[in-house]
């Protein structure tokens, strides 16, 4: 289990409870609810370990995360009914492994283009409405 001091992800610090509320861990990775939930249902999975590429793992573990991505993205279609769930892995910055599930909406924010990584204003929401949205993901995982 290889974690570094340095990572938001490994520590969970307050930068990324600032950005993110742990909803459950799956087979190979760590679910987070994104807290601007200007896409609705929007989520960061990070890898359980402190990886940095998708090609560090090996093809086992790389089929585990995509196993994880895929019903993960399931879940929020499921629950929220988005035309289309952007994947995306960017991670220019960090060091971690970590995937952004993006439901997107027809008419909506960005539709038809790449997601905004922090769209403005964001679109934050009360405990009780973060609550409901992780209940509907955890219901529909
Ligand atoms: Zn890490």
């Amino acid at each position: 289990m290889a974690k570094d001091n340095s990572c938001m992800y490994c520590t969970e610090n307050q930068a990324l409870q600032e950005l993110m509320i742990p909803i459950c861990d799956l087979t190979a990775s760590r679910l987070y609810l994104f807290r601007n939930q200007a896409y609705r249902g929007r989520c960061v999975l990070a890898w359980k370990d402190h990886v940095n590429e998708y090609f560090d793992l090996t093809a086992e573990e790389a089929a585990l995360f995509a196993e994880d991505m895929r019903r993960v993205s399931a879940a929020i279609s499921k629950a929220f009914s988005p035309k289309k769930v952007n994947l995306g892995m960017y991670n220019d910055k960090g060091t971690h492994l970590h995937c952004h599930i993006v439901p997107k909406y027809e008419g909506g924010l960005s539709f038809g283009s790449t997601f905004e990584m922090n769209p403005q204003p964001a679109v934050l929401l009360s405990d009780a409405e973060y609550e409901e949205i992780i209940a509907a993901i955890r219901k529909a995982l």
